[in-house]
């Protein structure tokens, strides 16, 4: 159990860092943030930085020796710069969870293995394996790199036989995966903390919708029967246990309208559908993964509200933001990013409901509603 004091280092500095941070902060940790960019969203946060590149291994190494603890917000570290980290101080979650999340292939395997339901898929290294796995798997289908890809980057749509050959000349880097495509009726996701002692929690799961592949909006709870939530949440614990994870792990899945759960993909780390987390929780997503990380117990991953959250997102998510603060009932979040880049997210607000009190599909536009 790391004592007030202590360093915390985080690779990745931006929004997920910074919330971080914050939630460090509280429990009386500093923070030392590894990224690319100077006076990013978490630097700005931080009582220490360190500016340089992930793959700077000198860097790694000068960092790995200042902190107690590293964690990621981040997962996209060279696998060299994770050994260089991992053999001098404690990793958390450590170098074989990051790599199974980083490679759509070995995620899938990997999930498969456990017992957990995926689309179906296929590896793809050459023209003739991508014509082999169209002919199984049939169209529509969703080719996607192995590596590097978020937010819907790096992955194409195949409706027609035709669309193959220039979506897989198109993709970098190969090998690349084919996805049966589901048609879903809904996305959901669950977050899930294992602290040091084995102990597992989970926040309840929850509805996210996206628009132009980026997040939009997170329903908390997601409105599903309870058998289905409670598989989901028995999914997310699973995947948790299995990579013997300590930190936080965000599962997302694809629900069927027959109820049957597929898994599209999980990050082992703070993620954008547990931002709600952080005002209908007595303990958020971003407190358990310091408690996680820093070997302090985990409390019950309760939540005493339901909640929509609204990302902010580019220009037009900023436009509005001396409305948003000034709306009663909407908790505001700014990343303290200078620049709003179209599809960059900048910011989110969450609307607290009663437990139970969530409203129905009519009620959600109004739910995020920011007044004049
Ligand atoms: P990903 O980059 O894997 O998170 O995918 C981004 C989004 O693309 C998902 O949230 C889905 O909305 C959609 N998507 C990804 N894979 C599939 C699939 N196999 N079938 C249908 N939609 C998909």
């Amino acid at each position: 159990m790391l004592s007030p004091g202590s360093v915390i280092g985080i690779v990745g500095g931006g929004q997920l860092g910074r919330m971080s941070a914050m939630a460090a902060a509280k429990l009386g940790y500093l923070v030392h943030i590894f990224g690319p960019e100077t006076g990013g969203p978490a630097a700005q946060v931080a009582a220490f930085s360190t500016v340089a590149d992930y793959s700077d291994f000198e860097a790694l190494r000068r960092f790995a020796a200042a902190v107690d603890v590293v964690t990621f917000e981040f997962e996209n570290v060279p696998a060299e710069g994770l050994d260089v980290l991992a053999g001098l101080v404690p990793v958390r979650p450590g170098p074989g969870v990051l790599r199974i999340s980083q490679d759509r292939l070995l995620e899938k395997a990997f999930l498969n293995e456990i017992g957990v339901p995926t689309a179906p898929w296929a590896a793809v290294h050459n023209e003739a394996e991508l014509a082999e796995a169209v002919g199984r798997l049939g169209l529509p289908a969703v080719l996607k790199t192995t590596r590097l890809g978020y937010d819907g980057k790096g992955q194409a749509m195949l409706r027609e036989p035709g669309d193959a050959a220039a979506a897989y000349a198109r993709l970098a880097p190969k090998p690349v995966v084919l996805e049966g495509f589901v048609d879903f009726a809904c996305e959901i996701s669950v977050v899930v903390a294992r602290g040091a002692d084995g102990r597992v929690v989970s926040f309840d799961p929850v509805e996210n919708r996206h628009k132009d592949h980026v997040l939009d909006i997170t329903l908390a709870p997601a409105r599903l029967p309870v058998e289905v939530l409670a598989e989901a949440t028995r999914l997310g614990r699973l995947v948790a246990e299995r990579l013997e994870l300590v930190g936080l792990l965000a599962v997302e899945m694809f629900v069927t309208a027959d109820g049957a759960l597929l898994v599209n993909e999980i990050a082992p780390r703070p993620h954008n559908s547990g931002h709600w987390t952080m005002d209908a929780c007595p303990v958020g997503q971003f407190e358990m993964h310091i408690r996680a990380v820093a070997g302090l117990p985990l409390p019950e991953a309760a939540r005493h509200s339901d909640a929509v959250m609204k990302n902010l997102v580019g220009p037009e998510g900023m436009a509005d933001w001396g409305r948003i603060v000034a709306t009663p009932g909407l908790i505001a979040h700014h990343y303290g990013k200078a620049e709003a880049r179209p599809g960059r997210k900048m910011g989110h607000f969450n609307r607290l409901f009663a437990k139970g009190g969530l409203p129905g599909e009519f009620g959600v536009t109004d739910a995020i509603r920011v007044g004049e």
